[in-house]
């Protein structure tokens, strides 16, 4: 298949499901770890479609809802720092933080800027030499690429007035960490699309061969998240486990190559703070010694104050795919996208936000 539209052909899905529905037996709990595949699940209707012992948990994501309040702490602590115009993409400005929302800050005084890219924020350093300009580096091993060469550009262009806060966070510990909690049953993870373009497969081996998890990565259109699902049910009714591929045309076993040496030569593994998890070793990215000099948390002095959850906001066990938006008192009463009270409601890929666009989940399909 080479066009989006093949991937959202009702008749294939319908065929897919078919073969669902006449293999699967077992109740079994499927994660879809990825904000995006949530997204996907609900827009189109997914869950009503497949058979009631399938059932599926949101995971943690949501590079806008894993960011821990401390860290956003940090962002708005720098915005509030004479001479320093702090960037950041859309979302991450309306989530509040202990006191304040980066949007508030900026209403307040701060020069606060939304950018779609690091190269946009390092654009705006360029346009501004007096000034110190701090991007703030949230994402995943997808997006963590483009900042890795947003650094290496600043280098080459000797551009001294670009920083980034580096809060990435990379995927295969925090599905380590969920699975060692042992607070969800898992019998299978639908594994992120766009992380494993740059990952590959083969560091979610671990999770067939040590927890006996089954493992599938998909693509983003129906048809890529029923041919994952169809993997998993055959390899948990078949009793093996394994990684298999449904999202071909964007993943390879071994990753991309180019893109994982950027990582490598601008980052290195740290340990990150996870919301609702707290911090998780070697779960992270840090900036290289050689690189110290982009280093925002390294080169201003940032005093954030203590650090409080939103009142009432169970995001934390959302994340942990433990909970769901049904289960907060909040969710649709003081707690809507236009008026977001914890980090799952404000990002387009938050559960919370999912659930309020998508409805509960029981809604039936518009396409069946
Ligand atoms: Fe937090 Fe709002 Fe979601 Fe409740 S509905 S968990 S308050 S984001």
């Amino acid at each position: 298949m080479k066009y989006v539209n093949e991937y959202r052909d009702p008749e294939l899905a319908k065929k897919l499901l078919e073969r669902i529905h006449q293999r699967s037996r077992k109740h079994v709990r499927l994660m879809e770890f990825c904000g995006g595949h949530t997204v996907a699940v609900f827009k189109h209707g997914l869950r009503q479609l497949l058979p009631p012992n399938i059932e599926m948990l949101s995971g943690p994501g949501c590079p806008v809802c894993v960011t821990a309040s401390a860290d956003l702490d940090k962002a708005i602590a720098l915005g509030k720092l004479p001479g320093i115009i702090v960037s950041s993409f859309g979302d991450m400005v309306r989530v509040p933080g202990s006191q304040a929302s980066l949007q508030q800050a900026r209403a307040e005084g701060a020069d606060v800027r939304i950018v779609y890219s690091a190269q946009d924020a390092l654009e705006i350093a360029q346009e501004n030499p007096d000034k110190s300009v701090v991007f703030i580096g949230i994402g995943f091993e997808t997006t963590a690429p483009t900042i890795a060469a947003s650094i290496l550009r600043a280098e080459q262009e000797k551009i001294t007035n670009y920083y980034v806060l580096s809060l990435h966070k990379v995927c295969p510990p925090i599905m380590k960490a969920i699975l060692d909690l042992g607070e969800v049953r898992l019998d299978g993870i639908i594994c992120p699309g766009h992380v494993s373009a740059i990952i590959g497969s083969l560091p979610y081996r671990f999770i067939a061969d040590d927890y006996g998890i089954a493992c599938a990565i998909s693509g983003f259109e129906p048809v890529d998240i029923l041919l994952a699902v169809e993997m998993l049910v055959e390899q948990i009714e078949s009793g093996q486990p394994k990684v298999e591929i449904a999202y071909r045309r964007g993943v390879k076993p071994e990753g991309n190559p180019a893109a994982l040496k950027l990582l490598d030569t601008v980052f290195e593994i740290g340990d990150a703070d996870w919301r609702g998890i707290g911090v998780v070793p070697a779960s992270g990215l840090s900036i290289r010694k050689n690189f110290e000099k982009y280093d925002a948390a390294k080169s201003f002095e940032i005093d954030a104050g203590p650090t409080r959850e939103p009142k009432g906001c169970i995001c934390g066990g959302i994340l942990r795919g433990v909970s769901t938006p049904l289960e907060c008192k909040l969710f649709r009463e003081t707690c809507t996208p236009e008026h977001p009270v914890g980090p799952c409601m404000v990002s387009s890929e938050g559960s919370c936000a999912t659930y309020y666009e998508y409805g509960t989940g029981v809604e039936k399909p518009a396409w069946t």
